[in-house]
Protein backbone atom coordinates (compact mmCIF):
# COMPACT_ATOMS: atom_id res chain seq x y z
CA UNK A 1 0.00 0.00 0.00
CA UNK A 2 2.99 2.30 0.17
CA UNK A 3 2.92 2.34 -3.24
CA UNK A 4 -0.30 4.47 -3.53
CA UNK A 5 0.63 6.42 -0.76
CA UNK A 6 3.56 7.57 -2.81
CA UNK A 7 1.52 7.96 -5.93
CA UNK A 8 -0.93 10.25 -4.40
CA UNK A 9 1.77 12.06 -2.92
CA UNK A 10 3.31 15.13 -4.64
CA UNK A 11 6.73 14.33 -4.88
CA UNK A 12 8.20 17.67 -3.73
CA UNK A 13 7.43 16.25 0.02
CA UNK A 14 7.18 12.19 -0.07
CA UNK A 15 6.99 12.29 3.55
CA UNK A 16 4.03 14.22 3.98
CA UNK A 17 0.36 12.46 5.16
CA UNK A 18 -1.77 11.98 2.45
CA UNK A 19 -4.51 14.33 2.92
CA UNK A 20 -8.15 13.57 1.54
CA UNK A 21 -11.42 15.40 2.18
CA UNK A 22 -14.50 13.57 2.05
CA UNK A 23 -17.55 15.36 1.16
CA UNK A 24 -20.97 13.86 1.94
CA UNK A 25 -24.16 14.18 3.68
CA UNK A 26 -24.43 10.75 4.73
CA UNK A 27 -22.02 10.26 7.93
CA UNK A 28 -22.52 6.51 7.05
CA UNK A 29 -21.21 7.43 3.55
CA UNK A 30 -18.23 8.99 4.75
CA UNK A 31 -17.15 6.34 7.06
CA UNK A 32 -17.20 4.16 4.73
CA UNK A 33 -15.15 5.95 2.80
CA UNK A 34 -13.18 6.70 5.29
CA UNK A 35 -12.59 3.29 6.25
CA UNK A 36 -11.89 2.00 2.82
CA UNK A 37 -8.66 4.55 2.94
CA UNK A 38 -7.83 3.58 7.06
CA UNK A 39 -7.43 -0.17 5.87
CA UNK A 40 -4.97 0.55 3.41
CA UNK A 41 -2.74 3.62 4.09
CA UNK A 42 -1.20 3.40 7.84
CA UNK A 43 -2.47 6.05 10.08
CA UNK A 44 0.57 8.03 10.36
CA UNK A 45 0.78 9.07 6.58
CA UNK A 46 -3.25 9.52 6.03
CA UNK A 47 -4.88 12.88 7.17
CA UNK A 48 -8.58 12.77 6.90
CA UNK A 49 -11.15 15.52 7.27
CA UNK A 50 -14.87 14.76 6.86
CA UNK A 51 -17.36 17.30 6.44
CA UNK A 52 -21.47 16.76 5.37
CA UNK A 53 -22.01 20.37 3.23
CA UNK A 54 -20.44 22.14 0.76
CA UNK A 55 -19.92 25.08 2.78
CA UNK A 56 -18.05 23.35 4.65
CA UNK A 57 -15.50 21.61 2.19
CA UNK A 58 -15.25 25.37 0.99
CA UNK A 59 -14.07 26.23 4.25
CA UNK A 60 -11.86 23.10 4.45
CA UNK A 61 -10.41 24.05 1.00
CA UNK A 62 -9.92 27.17 1.94
CA UNK A 63 -6.95 26.61 5.04
CA UNK A 64 -5.53 23.41 3.82
CA UNK A 65 -4.01 22.11 0.58
CA UNK A 66 -5.77 18.37 -0.02
CA UNK A 67 -4.61 15.63 -2.25
CA UNK A 68 -7.68 13.89 -3.30
CA UNK A 69 -11.26 15.01 -3.03
CA UNK A 70 -14.13 12.85 -2.76
CA UNK A 71 -17.57 14.20 -2.66
CA UNK A 72 -21.73 12.94 -3.33
CA UNK A 73 -23.73 14.28 -6.45
CA UNK A 74 -25.94 16.01 -3.71
CA UNK A 75 -25.09 18.20 -1.21
CA UNK A 76 -27.01 19.60 1.52
CA UNK A 77 -26.56 23.29 -0.17
CA UNK A 78 -25.07 22.37 -3.48
CA UNK A 79 -24.30 19.93 -6.00
CA UNK A 80 -20.94 18.14 -6.34
CA UNK A 81 -20.22 19.35 -9.32
CA UNK A 82 -20.57 23.17 -8.24
CA UNK A 83 -18.87 22.27 -5.50
CA UNK A 84 -16.06 20.86 -8.24
CA UNK A 85 -16.54 24.11 -10.09
CA UNK A 86 -15.98 26.09 -7.55
CA UNK A 87 -12.62 24.10 -6.21
CA UNK A 88 -11.51 24.32 -9.97
CA UNK A 89 -11.25 27.84 -9.61
CA UNK A 90 -8.81 27.92 -6.91
CA UNK A 91 -5.57 27.49 -7.67
CA UNK A 92 -4.43 25.19 -4.85
CA UNK A 93 -6.46 22.60 -5.85
CA UNK A 94 -7.04 23.34 -9.88
CA UNK A 95 -5.62 19.56 -10.17
CA UNK A 96 -6.32 18.00 -7.22
CA UNK A 97 -8.18 14.59 -7.64
CA UNK A 98 -11.74 15.33 -7.18
CA UNK A 99 -13.38 12.05 -7.66
CA UNK A 100 -17.65 11.90 -7.41
CA UNK A 101 -18.88 8.99 -5.65
CA UNK A 102 -22.47 8.32 -6.84
CA UNK A 103 -24.75 5.18 -7.17
CA UNK A 104 -26.26 7.01 -10.40
CA UNK A 105 -23.48 7.63 -12.78
CA UNK A 106 -25.51 8.62 -15.91
CA UNK A 107 -23.30 9.63 -18.82
CA UNK A 108 -25.17 12.85 -18.77
CA UNK A 109 -23.91 14.05 -15.32
CA UNK A 110 -20.55 12.59 -16.21
CA UNK A 111 -20.25 14.72 -18.85
CA UNK A 112 -21.33 18.02 -17.22
CA UNK A 113 -18.62 16.46 -14.32
CA UNK A 114 -16.37 16.62 -16.47
CA UNK A 115 -16.11 19.87 -18.15
CA UNK A 116 -17.11 20.94 -14.42
CA UNK A 117 -13.66 19.45 -13.87
CA UNK A 118 -14.30 15.85 -12.15
CA UNK A 119 -11.56 13.25 -12.27
CA UNK A 120 -13.35 10.57 -12.27
CA UNK A 121 -16.65 8.43 -11.09
CA UNK A 122 -16.93 5.87 -8.94
CA UNK A 123 -20.43 3.87 -9.01
CA UNK A 124 -20.33 3.06 -5.15
CA UNK A 125 -23.17 -0.10 -6.02
CA UNK A 126 -20.10 -1.91 -6.99
CA UNK A 127 -19.41 -1.96 -3.44
CA UNK A 128 -16.53 -0.26 -1.52
CA UNK A 129 -14.27 -3.39 -1.58
CA UNK A 130 -13.93 -2.43 -4.99
CA UNK A 131 -13.14 1.26 -4.07
CA UNK A 132 -9.90 1.31 -3.28
CA UNK A 133 -9.05 -1.35 -6.08
CA UNK A 134 -10.37 1.76 -7.91
CA UNK A 135 -8.41 4.26 -6.12
CA UNK A 136 -5.47 2.21 -6.40
CA UNK A 137 -5.55 2.33 -10.47
CA UNK A 138 -6.63 5.84 -10.51
CA UNK A 139 -3.26 6.66 -7.97
CA UNK A 140 -1.26 5.67 -10.34
CA UNK A 141 -3.06 7.41 -13.77
CA UNK A 142 -3.23 10.49 -11.62
CA UNK A 143 -0.27 10.57 -9.72
CA UNK A 144 2.58 13.56 -9.84
CA UNK A 145 4.72 13.23 -12.62
CA UNK A 146 8.57 12.21 -11.28
CA UNK A 147 11.19 12.39 -14.26
CA UNK A 148 13.43 14.56 -15.74
CA UNK A 149 13.19 16.26 -18.55
CA UNK A 150 15.58 17.89 -21.35
CA UNK A 151 13.64 20.72 -22.64
CA UNK A 152 14.82 22.91 -25.74
CA UNK A 153 13.41 25.99 -26.19
CA UNK A 154 14.94 29.40 -27.86
CA UNK A 155 12.47 31.50 -26.87
CA UNK A 156 12.82 32.79 -23.32
CA UNK A 157 8.90 33.87 -22.67
CA UNK A 158 7.73 30.30 -24.14
CA UNK A 159 10.61 28.68 -22.07
CA UNK A 160 9.68 30.01 -18.69
CA UNK A 161 5.66 29.26 -19.18
CA UNK A 162 6.60 25.85 -19.97
CA UNK A 163 9.64 25.21 -17.57
CA UNK A 164 6.90 26.79 -14.76
CA UNK A 165 3.82 23.68 -15.93
CA UNK A 166 6.23 21.11 -16.03
CA UNK A 167 7.97 21.95 -12.60
CA UNK A 168 4.65 22.50 -10.81
CA UNK A 169 3.62 18.31 -12.07
CA UNK A 170 7.00 17.55 -10.28
CA UNK A 171 9.03 16.78 -13.06
CA UNK A 172 12.85 18.04 -12.58
CA UNK A 173 13.52 20.61 -16.02
CA UNK A 174 17.05 20.92 -17.55
CA UNK A 175 16.46 23.84 -19.90
CA UNK A 176 18.59 24.55 -23.65
CA UNK A 177 17.96 27.21 -25.61
CA UNK A 178 20.26 25.07 -28.77
CA UNK A 179 19.85 21.95 -29.85
CA UNK A 180 24.06 21.99 -29.87
CA UNK A 181 23.73 22.51 -25.94
CA UNK A 182 21.28 19.76 -25.70
CA UNK A 183 23.21 17.19 -27.46
CA UNK A 184 26.34 17.60 -25.22
CA UNK A 185 24.66 17.29 -22.27
CA UNK A 186 22.10 14.16 -23.69
CA UNK A 187 22.72 11.32 -21.24
CA UNK A 188 21.34 8.17 -19.70
CA UNK A 189 19.36 10.24 -16.78
CA UNK A 190 16.71 12.08 -18.92
CA UNK A 191 13.62 10.41 -19.20
CA UNK A 192 12.21 12.32 -21.98
CA UNK A 193 12.92 15.33 -24.34
CA UNK A 194 10.34 17.91 -25.24
CA UNK A 195 11.92 20.23 -28.17
CA UNK A 196 11.21 22.86 -29.57
CA UNK A 197 10.82 22.75 -33.68
CA UNK A 198 12.33 26.15 -34.66
CA UNK A 199 15.46 27.16 -32.85
CA UNK A 200 17.91 29.20 -33.04
CA UNK A 201 21.56 27.75 -34.03
CA UNK A 202 22.12 26.03 -37.12
CA UNK A 203 20.19 23.08 -36.14
CA UNK A 204 16.45 22.47 -35.64
CA UNK A 205 14.72 20.21 -33.67
CA UNK A 206 14.37 18.04 -36.89
CA UNK A 207 18.36 17.95 -36.69
CA UNK A 208 17.85 16.89 -33.16
CA UNK A 209 15.98 14.05 -33.60
CA UNK A 210 17.35 12.89 -36.32
CA UNK A 211 21.04 12.91 -34.65
CA UNK A 212 19.71 11.31 -31.25
CA UNK A 213 17.93 8.23 -33.51
CA UNK A 214 20.31 8.00 -36.20
CA UNK A 215 23.55 9.09 -34.65
CA UNK A 216 23.13 7.84 -31.16
CA UNK A 217 20.94 5.21 -31.91
CA UNK A 218 18.12 6.12 -28.99
CA UNK A 219 14.64 4.53 -29.84
CA UNK A 220 11.35 6.35 -29.61
CA UNK A 221 10.94 3.68 -26.32
CA UNK A 222 14.22 4.14 -24.90
CA UNK A 223 14.20 8.69 -25.23
CA UNK A 224 11.11 9.65 -26.06
CA UNK A 225 10.91 13.16 -27.90
CA UNK A 226 7.53 15.68 -27.59
CA UNK A 227 7.86 17.71 -30.30
CA UNK A 228 6.64 21.74 -29.66
CA UNK A 229 5.47 23.76 -32.50
CA UNK A 230 3.89 26.40 -33.89
CA UNK A 231 2.99 24.78 -37.48
CA UNK A 232 0.35 22.29 -36.96
CA UNK A 233 0.13 21.70 -41.08
CA UNK A 234 -0.20 18.21 -42.03
CA UNK A 235 3.49 18.46 -43.35
CA UNK A 236 4.80 19.64 -40.58
CA UNK A 237 3.33 16.97 -38.68
CA UNK A 238 4.51 14.04 -41.41
CA UNK A 239 8.25 15.76 -40.53
CA UNK A 240 8.24 15.50 -36.86
CA UNK A 241 7.01 11.59 -37.50
CA UNK A 242 9.29 11.12 -39.68
CA UNK A 243 12.36 12.58 -38.00
CA UNK A 244 11.53 10.14 -35.36
CA UNK A 245 9.32 12.49 -32.71
CA UNK A 246 6.66 10.53 -30.74
CA UNK A 247 3.83 12.88 -30.51
CA UNK A 248 4.24 16.69 -30.51
CA UNK A 249 1.82 19.81 -29.14
CA UNK A 250 1.00 23.00 -30.47
CA UNK A 251 1.90 26.19 -29.55
CA UNK A 252 0.64 27.64 -27.48
CA UNK A 253 1.00 25.01 -25.06
CA UNK A 254 -1.74 24.38 -23.05
CA UNK A 255 -1.21 22.67 -19.43
CA UNK A 256 -3.61 19.52 -19.37
CA UNK A 257 -2.62 18.32 -22.87
CA UNK A 258 1.63 19.05 -22.08
CA UNK A 259 1.02 16.98 -18.88
CA UNK A 260 -1.09 14.58 -20.19
CA UNK A 261 1.24 14.00 -23.59
CA UNK A 262 4.31 13.62 -21.07
CA UNK A 263 2.71 10.89 -19.01
CA UNK A 264 1.93 8.67 -21.88
CA UNK A 265 5.30 9.36 -22.88
CA UNK A 266 7.06 8.60 -19.74
CA UNK A 267 5.13 5.65 -18.54
CA UNK A 268 5.96 3.91 -22.03
CA UNK A 269 9.28 4.55 -21.70
CA UNK A 270 9.35 3.48 -18.10
CA UNK A 271 7.38 0.07 -19.54
CA UNK A 272 10.31 -0.41 -22.00
CA UNK A 273 12.87 -0.15 -19.85
CA UNK A 274 11.35 -2.29 -17.11
CA UNK A 275 10.92 -5.15 -19.86
CA UNK A 276 14.09 -4.63 -21.46
CA UNK A 277 15.81 -5.45 -18.02
CA UNK A 278 14.12 -8.18 -17.26
CA UNK A 279 14.65 -9.94 -20.70
CA UNK A 280 18.22 -9.04 -20.13
CA UNK A 281 17.88 -10.64 -16.41
CA UNK A 282 16.26 -13.03 -17.34
CA UNK A 283 19.00 -14.09 -20.54
CA UNK A 284 21.87 -14.05 -18.29
CA UNK A 285 19.87 -16.12 -16.17
CA UNK A 286 19.36 -18.29 -18.61
CA UNK A 287 22.62 -18.73 -19.61
CA UNK A 288 24.81 -18.24 -17.25
CA UNK A 289 26.24 -21.17 -14.57
CA UNK A 290 25.51 -19.45 -11.34
CA UNK A 291 27.95 -20.78 -9.25
CA UNK A 292 31.06 -19.48 -11.54
CA UNK A 293 29.43 -16.96 -13.37
CA UNK A 294 30.43 -18.21 -16.81
CA UNK A 295 27.98 -19.48 -19.47
CA UNK A 296 26.23 -22.90 -19.11
CA UNK A 297 26.75 -26.00 -21.02
CA UNK A 298 23.12 -25.74 -22.58
CA UNK A 299 24.33 -22.42 -23.75
CA UNK A 300 27.34 -23.65 -25.57
CA UNK A 301 25.43 -26.58 -27.05
CA UNK A 302 23.34 -23.66 -28.54
CA UNK A 303 26.05 -21.28 -29.81
CA UNK A 304 29.14 -23.53 -30.82
CA UNK A 305 27.74 -25.08 -34.26
CA UNK A 306 27.41 -21.86 -35.10
CA UNK A 307 30.96 -20.85 -34.82
CA UNK A 308 32.21 -24.12 -35.77
CA UNK A 309 30.64 -24.11 -39.38
CA UNK A 310 32.16 -20.60 -39.62
CA UNK A 311 34.77 -20.82 -42.37
CA UNK A 312 35.58 -17.14 -40.86
CA UNK A 313 36.42 -18.54 -37.42
CA UNK A 314 38.89 -20.97 -38.59
CA UNK A 315 41.47 -22.50 -37.48
CA UNK A 316 39.02 -23.06 -34.26
CA UNK A 317 39.85 -24.36 -30.72
CA UNK A 318 38.34 -26.15 -28.11
CA UNK A 319 40.01 -26.84 -24.86
CA UNK A 320 38.85 -28.86 -22.09
CA UNK A 321 40.09 -27.91 -18.52
CA UNK A 322 39.57 -29.98 -15.69
CA UNK A 323 41.07 -29.07 -11.88
CA UNK A 324 43.41 -31.60 -10.84
CA UNK A 325 42.44 -33.59 -7.64
CA UNK A 326 39.67 -31.80 -6.77
CA UNK A 327 37.42 -34.39 -4.63
CA UNK A 328 40.91 -34.17 -2.51
CA UNK A 329 40.17 -30.26 -1.96
CA UNK A 330 36.61 -31.20 -1.07
CA UNK A 331 37.73 -33.86 1.30
CA UNK A 332 39.96 -31.94 2.91
CA UNK A 333 38.73 -28.29 3.04
CA UNK A 334 35.05 -28.95 2.55
CA UNK A 335 32.71 -28.10 -0.30
CA UNK A 336 32.68 -24.73 0.41
CA UNK A 337 35.90 -24.09 -0.28
CA UNK A 338 35.53 -26.57 -3.35
CA UNK A 339 32.86 -23.59 -4.45
CA UNK A 340 35.10 -21.00 -3.49
CA UNK A 341 37.78 -22.31 -5.52
CA UNK A 342 35.28 -23.06 -8.21
CA UNK A 343 34.04 -19.49 -8.20
CA UNK A 344 37.54 -18.20 -8.45
CA UNK A 345 38.38 -20.36 -11.10
CA UNK A 346 35.23 -18.59 -12.98
CA UNK A 347 36.31 -15.71 -12.34
CA UNK A 348 39.58 -16.10 -13.69
CA UNK A 349 38.29 -17.48 -16.83
CA UNK A 350 35.74 -14.47 -17.41
CA UNK A 351 38.83 -12.44 -17.82
CA UNK A 352 40.94 -14.87 -19.77
CA UNK A 353 38.23 -15.23 -22.78
CA UNK A 354 36.94 -12.40 -24.15
CA UNK A 355 33.53 -12.26 -26.62
CA UNK A 356 35.23 -13.48 -29.37
CA UNK A 357 35.72 -16.79 -27.12
CA UNK A 358 33.02 -18.80 -26.12
CA UNK A 359 33.73 -20.39 -22.34
CA UNK A 360 31.34 -22.50 -19.94
CA UNK A 361 31.00 -24.85 -16.83
CA UNK A 362 30.39 -28.14 -18.46
CA UNK A 363 30.38 -29.60 -15.62
CA UNK A 364 31.73 -30.20 -11.93
CA UNK A 365 35.13 -28.88 -11.90
CA UNK A 366 35.49 -29.19 -15.49
CA UNK A 367 34.97 -26.02 -18.38
CA UNK A 368 35.14 -25.95 -21.95
CA UNK A 369 36.52 -22.76 -23.87
CA UNK A 370 36.08 -22.19 -27.22
CA UNK A 371 38.33 -20.25 -29.01
CA UNK A 372 38.20 -19.30 -32.65
CA UNK A 373 40.53 -17.92 -35.28
CA UNK A 374 43.82 -18.52 -33.92
CA UNK A 375 46.74 -20.42 -35.26
CA UNK A 376 48.16 -23.11 -32.85
CA UNK A 377 51.08 -21.05 -31.61
CA UNK A 378 48.69 -18.04 -30.62
CA UNK A 379 46.07 -20.98 -28.97
CA UNK A 380 49.14 -22.47 -27.00
CA UNK A 381 50.77 -19.43 -25.81
CA UNK A 382 47.11 -18.51 -24.56
CA UNK A 383 46.36 -21.61 -22.70
CA UNK A 384 49.79 -22.52 -21.39
CA UNK A 385 49.63 -18.69 -20.04
CA UNK A 386 45.71 -19.51 -18.83
CA UNK A 387 47.54 -22.90 -17.14
CA UNK A 388 50.41 -20.66 -14.99
CA UNK A 389 47.47 -18.03 -14.10
CA UNK A 390 45.43 -20.82 -12.71
CA UNK A 391 48.38 -22.16 -10.51
CA UNK A 392 49.18 -18.80 -9.19
CA UNK A 393 45.38 -17.86 -8.53
CA UNK A 394 45.54 -20.31 -5.21
CA UNK A 395 41.91 -19.39 -4.88
CA UNK A 396 41.35 -20.33 -1.33
CA UNK A 397 45.18 -19.61 -0.07
CA UNK A 398 46.17 -22.95 -1.66
CA UNK A 399 47.76 -23.97 -5.68
CA UNK A 400 45.19 -25.27 -7.84
CA UNK A 401 46.18 -26.54 -10.79
CA UNK A 402 44.52 -27.90 -14.14
CA UNK A 403 45.04 -30.55 -17.04
CA UNK A 404 44.40 -29.08 -20.02
CA UNK A 405 43.09 -30.79 -23.26
CA UNK A 406 43.13 -28.96 -26.64
CA UNK A 407 42.04 -30.01 -30.40
CA UNK A 408 41.24 -27.87 -33.32
CA UNK A 409 39.48 -27.56 -36.70
CA UNK A 410 43.27 -27.00 -38.78
CA UNK A 411 42.02 -27.06 -42.44
CA UNK A 412 39.44 -29.18 -41.56
CA UNK A 413 36.19 -27.28 -41.72
CA UNK A 414 33.67 -30.76 -41.24
CA UNK A 415 34.74 -31.28 -38.16
CA UNK A 416 31.93 -31.21 -35.52
CA UNK A 417 31.82 -29.98 -31.77
CA UNK A 418 31.23 -33.26 -30.88
CA UNK A 419 34.57 -34.55 -32.40
CA UNK A 420 36.52 -31.78 -31.21
CA UNK A 421 34.92 -32.15 -27.59
CA UNK A 422 35.91 -35.82 -28.06
CA UNK A 423 39.45 -35.75 -28.89
CA UNK A 424 40.31 -32.42 -26.21
CA UNK A 425 39.13 -34.54 -23.68
CA UNK A 426 40.97 -37.79 -24.37
CA UNK A 427 44.51 -35.59 -24.31
CA UNK A 428 43.05 -33.94 -21.10
CA UNK A 429 42.96 -37.11 -20.19
CA UNK A 430 46.40 -37.72 -21.38
CA UNK A 431 47.80 -34.65 -19.69
CA UNK A 432 46.33 -36.11 -16.03
CA UNK A 433 48.00 -39.13 -17.31
CA UNK A 434 51.15 -37.36 -17.86
CA UNK A 435 51.25 -36.43 -13.91
CA UNK A 436 48.76 -33.28 -14.43
CA UNK A 437 49.10 -29.18 -14.53
CA UNK A 438 49.89 -29.59 -18.16
CA UNK A 439 48.37 -29.40 -21.82
CA UNK A 440 48.20 -31.96 -23.93
CA UNK A 441 47.31 -31.55 -27.77
CA UNK A 442 44.89 -34.31 -29.50
CA UNK A 443 46.84 -36.76 -31.45
CA UNK A 444 45.76 -35.59 -35.13
CA UNK A 445 45.59 -31.97 -34.32
CA UNK A 446 47.27 -30.39 -37.07
CA UNK A 447 50.85 -28.99 -36.57
CA UNK A 448 49.18 -25.48 -37.88
P1 LIG B 1 41.38 -35.50 -11.41
O1 LIG B 1 42.64 -34.74 -11.14
O2 LIG B 1 41.64 -36.85 -11.96
O3 LIG B 1 40.46 -34.70 -12.28
O4 LIG B 1 40.70 -35.73 -10.00
P2 LIG B 1 39.42 -35.02 -9.44
O5 LIG B 1 39.33 -35.30 -8.00
O6 LIG B 1 39.47 -33.58 -9.83
O7 LIG B 1 38.23 -35.67 -10.28
P3 LIG B 1 36.95 -36.46 -9.84
O8 LIG B 1 36.16 -36.54 -11.10
O9 LIG B 1 37.33 -37.73 -9.17
O10 LIG B 1 36.23 -35.54 -8.80
C1 LIG B 1 35.59 -34.38 -9.11
C2 LIG B 1 34.99 -33.86 -7.86
O11 LIG B 1 34.38 -32.57 -8.07
C3 LIG B 1 33.91 -34.76 -7.30
C4 LIG B 1 32.76 -33.84 -7.01
O12 LIG B 1 32.23 -34.02 -5.71
C5 LIG B 1 33.36 -32.47 -7.10
N1 LIG B 1 32.41 -31.45 -7.52
C6 LIG B 1 31.63 -31.46 -8.63
N2 LIG B 1 30.86 -30.35 -8.66
C7 LIG B 1 31.16 -29.64 -7.54
C8 LIG B 1 30.69 -28.40 -7.01
O13 LIG B 1 29.84 -27.71 -7.58
N3 LIG B 1 31.21 -27.97 -5.84
C9 LIG B 1 32.16 -28.70 -5.17
N4 LIG B 1 32.63 -28.20 -4.03
N5 LIG B 1 32.60 -29.87 -5.65
C10 LIG B 1 32.13 -30.33 -6.82
MG1 LIG C 1 11.83 28.43 -31.65
MG1 LIG D 1 39.28 -33.11 -11.93
MG1 LIG E 1 36.36 -33.96 -13.99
Amino acid sequence: MRELAKGLFTPTDPERPLRVLITDSSRLARRIVSRALTDEIPAAQLEITSVGSGREALQALDSSAFDLITCSLMLPDMYGLELCRRVRSDDTHRFTPFIVITAEPYERIMKAGYSAGVTDYYDKTRGFEDFMRFIRGFATKHAALVGKVLYIEDDGVEATRTIGMMRRHGLEVVHTRTAEEALRILNESFELVVADFYLLGDMSGGDFLHTVRCGLRDSREKLPVLVVTGDQSADMQAEIFHAGGNDFVSKPVMEEVLISRIRSLLQMSRQFRQLSQQSNQLRRLATTDSLTGVYNRRHLLQRVDSLVNDPDQHPLWVAVIDLDHFKNINDRHGHGIGDNVLRELGRLLSVEFGSDDLVARFGGEEFVAVIPAHTREQVEARLDQLRQDIERLRPAGFTVTASLGVAGTGEQPRTSFGDLFRNADQAMYEAKNGGRNRMVFAADTPAS
